[in-house]
């Protein structure tokens, strides 16, 4: 099985301790070991939410989490000690989720050191990361406020690191960067990736992004997963109106064939009514009645590409 199998989280409704965050419904995927999952979609889509319910930052109120085959979406924090060894959360606001009080060495040694309290390994480990991630002993002393972004970032990374983990769930890692420290953030993840047999779930909203880094790519609409394909089938032959119109819009990719783009128009309806059917239906330029009255389900379409939408079955409604 995948490293992270089946996270389903069917009417997952993700509670805050006292309101409805965002519900995600139907989203189910695996992440495989050494795999760049990437979630993409407009924010408010849900990909946080995913992200955090499997760093157990938020609690599911349905659903499965399975890590290495464990399910832990009802472990108590005690119970989740060792799992978080194997999963670590990356932010897009590095500065936001470093302590600005702790040196960067503690703040490095930190994750470790709630496992196994053993000061000698957390040290010679940490100073092995920082290091590998491009920093040196000098910067160990210092505090977050200290550094540029990108290298907050990379303090980030190593702290990820400390506990060897399987999964790194990164949220929006670059998009607070200057794109040409991304490009640098980026390939230090991808070489981390294969040194360390990393997994990741990476999420984002920037295509260009998402298609120098991901093997598999799975876009959310308003909580639901519309589409999940490999990333060069993907790119290439999108199915999924929702996908064709990110694509579409996406300026840095070359242009989809023409008669295949749609241009996105309307507003992202509240994730607290949902349209009935198709979450998609209200910018959807091919919806008819039947997109009102059934909510599709993801299906798959061959080669791994999976396709909420009822075009499927009527590919004749699919012109320009
Ligand atoms: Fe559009 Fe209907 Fe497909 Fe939804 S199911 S994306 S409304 S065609
Ligand atoms: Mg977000």
């Amino acid at each position: 099985g995948g490293l992270l199998d089946r996270l389903k989280l069917s009417n997952g409704q993700i509670l805050s301790p006292r309101r409805v965050v965002q519900a995600v419904n139907g989203v189910s995927f695996e992440v495989k070991q050494g795999e760049v999952l990437a979630l993409v979609g407009e924010s408010g889509c849900g990909k946080s939410t995913v992200a955090k319910t499997i760093a157990r930052i938020h609690t599911p109120t349905g659903g499965t989490v399975r890590i290495d085959g464990q399910e832990v979406q009802d472990l108590s924090d005690r119970d989740l000690l060792p799992v978080r060894s194997k999963m670590q959360m990356i932010f897009q606001d590095p500065y936001a989720s470093l302590n600005p009080r702790q040196k960067v060495r503690d703040i490095v040694a930190e994750p470790l050191l709630e496992q196994t309290g053993n000061r000698a390994e957390a040290r010679d480990r940490t100073e092995a990361l920082l290091a590998r991630v491009g920093l040196n002993t000098e910067h160990a002393g210092r505090y977050p406020h200290q550094f540029s972004g990108g290298q907050r970032q990379r303090i980030g990374i190593a702290r990820a690191l400390s506990v060897n983990p399987k999964l790194i769930i990164a949220d929006e890692p670059v998009s607070a960067l200057d794109v040409s420290i991304q490009a640098q953030i980026l390939n230090l993840m991808m070489d981390l990736r294969d040194e360390f047999g990393l997994a990741y779930l990476f999420i984002s909203h920037d295509l260009s992004v998402v298609h120098h880094i991901a093997d598999r790519v799975a876009v959310m609409y308003l909580g639901f997963m519309v589409e999940t394909a490999p990333r060069d089938t993907l790119f290439a032959m999108p199915r999924h109106p929702y996908t064709r119109a990110l694509l579409s819009a996406a300026p840095s990719l070359e242009p989809a064939k023409k008669a295949r783009q749609i241009e996105l128009t309307g507003e992202v309806p509240s994730a607290l009514s949902l349209p009935s059917g198709c979450c998609f239906r209200t910018r959807c330029p091919f919806a008819w009645d039947r997109c009102a009255a059934e909510r599709p389900t993801l299906r798959d379409t061959g080669d791994g590409q999976k396709v909420a939408c009822h075009l499927i079955d009527e590919p004749e409604r699919d012109t320009p």
